[in-house]
């Protein structure tokens, strides 16, 4: 098969699988991947089409929005146009002195639907650099205004913010994917993890948050935090009301709060920004995921005037940063047409509509056998069981009901496409209860 892969022959599954196995690392993977994975030949809607069948199934709706990302589905005409449109003017094209309309474009509405008073936009390629780019404008912020020990950040339990250097310092240091690097990572303050539910608030525990801010605020440049869900660090929903605490801490300390949006951002807790739950507003914004509508990779970090004033001030007045594929101009028109489309939309309602969804198909679940909690916020909902889940039986049952879900930990959990229909949906849930049976 390898003669056949300078030719346009295409490969059938089984050697696509083969190739996969002997030289592409997966996400948090061995080399070689201990499962085989499913080969998909093309996608549209919901539904992810497979190359070949697997426990009967050819099609599969994706429960996953391809990690937080696919918010209108798949094949959207609308990104598709968008797409083709700038790949016929150009794919990309430096940003070190030019730029172009798609890039401007994106900044402008990025300003004008996030929360006063974020103002300007760096545009990088992923989350992880997002949040990269929002540690050094904090630091560097800090240093330029005469304070350069201000250096350190401080954040809670259970986060996750990527996986390069800096955002690994800040994801939980013990449940999460980094703790083998503990003593090899700079050394972050860490509060313990929100306690209780969206809908629960512990003032004890904001006491302990005040306190943590101030005993530490000569060292701390900035708190970082997931805003109400903490994602892949264990999909947990915390009261709005902590945000509150922070950003009164932070500006009673001289802090930077940054909240990290990448997962929460474009309505996903049923508020456009998850910050909006509690109505602050950051010094620094980080968005990504599905920012271009899972088409192509693409991230923001956001800051207010007066963070970017600092930097511009400073001993070294640039923000040193500039990733060569910067502000892509293919990402930037498919964002610009992804923001158009949701925004053009009731999104509210469809979000609603999943949430109310996700609460009737996941009740249920609350009475299985080795569950221990299900929760659903906006258009997330989560089996958490009291064991390990077992990966591959979870992903067999699921996949067995006609859908991809993706546990992790001890987490069975899904946020949809926005454009799940109602029967999609209830398979959805049905496969969700079926994986959290079987894992
Ligand atoms: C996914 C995620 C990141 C990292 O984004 P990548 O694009 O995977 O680098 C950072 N923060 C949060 C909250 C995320 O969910």
């Amino acid at each position: 098969m390898r003669e056949r892969l300078g030719t346009r022959q295409p490969l059938d599954a089984r050697e696509l699988v083969a190739l996969d196995r002997a030289h592409v690392w997966h996400p948090y993977g061995p080399m070689p991947g201990r499962t085989d994975p499913l080969v998909v030949e093309s996608a549209s809607g919901v539904r992810l089409r497979l190359a070949e069948a697997a426990y009967g199934q050819r099609e599969l709706v994706d429960g996953m929005s391809s990690w937080w990302s696919a918010i209108h589905g798949y094949n959207h005409p609308v990104l598709n146009e968008a797409a083709r449109g700038q790949l016929d003017r150009m794919s990309h094209v430096m940003f070190g002195g030019l730029t172009h309309e798609p890039a401007v474009r994106l900044a402008t509405r990025l300003v004008e639907i996030t929360p006063e008073p974020l103002r300007h936009v760096f545009l990088c390629d992923s989350g992880s650099v997002a949040v990269e780019v929002a540690v050094k404008m904090c630091l560097q912020y800090w240093r330029s205004v005469g304070r350069p020990a201000k250096q350190r950040l401080l954040t809670w339990r259970g986060g996750y913010h990527g996986d390069t250097w800096q955002p690994m310092s800040v994801c939980d240091p013990e449940g999460g994917m980094h703790g083998l690097w503990s003593g090899v990572l700079p050394r972050q303050i860490f509060a313990d993890a929100p306690p209780g539910t969206f809908e629960e608030y512990d003032a004890s525990y904001a006491d302990r948050l005040r306190e943590l801010i101030g005993r530490h605020a000569d060292e701390l440049a900035a708190v970082i935090v997931e805003p109400v869900v903490q994602g892949a660090g264990g999909m947990r929903f915390h009261s709005p009301e902590y945000l509150r605490v922070l950003r009164e801490a932070c500006d009673a300390h001289g802090v930077l709060l940054v909240l990290d949006e990448i997962a929460t951002g474009f309505g996903r807790t049923g508020r456009l920004f998850a910050a909006e739950h509690a109505g602050v507003s950051p010094d620094v914004l980080c968005l990504g995921k599905a920012l271009t509508g899972g088409y192509l990779t693409m991230a923001a970090t956001l800051c207010t005037s007066r963070v970017a004033d600092g930097i511009s001030r400073g001993e070294v007045p640039v923000l040193a940063h500039g990733p060569t594929f910067m502000a892509n101009p293919l990402a930037s028109a498919v964002a610009c047409a992804s923001l158009d489309l949701l925004l053009g939309q009731d999104w509210a309602q469809e979000v609603k509509r999943l949430e109310a969804g996700l609460r009737d198909g996941l009740a249920e679940a609350a009475s299985l056998p080795g569950v221990r909690d299900v929760r659903v916020l906006g258009a997330i909902g989560v089996v958490q069981l009291d064991h390990p889940v077992d990966m591959a039986a979870a992903t067999e049952a699921a996949v067995r009901e006609g859908v991809w879900l993706r546990p992790f930990r001890d987490l069975v959990y899904t946020m949809p496409p926005y454009v799940t229909g109602d029967e999609d949906l209830e398979r959805i849930a049905r496969a969700v209860r079926a994986a959290a049976a079987a894992g």
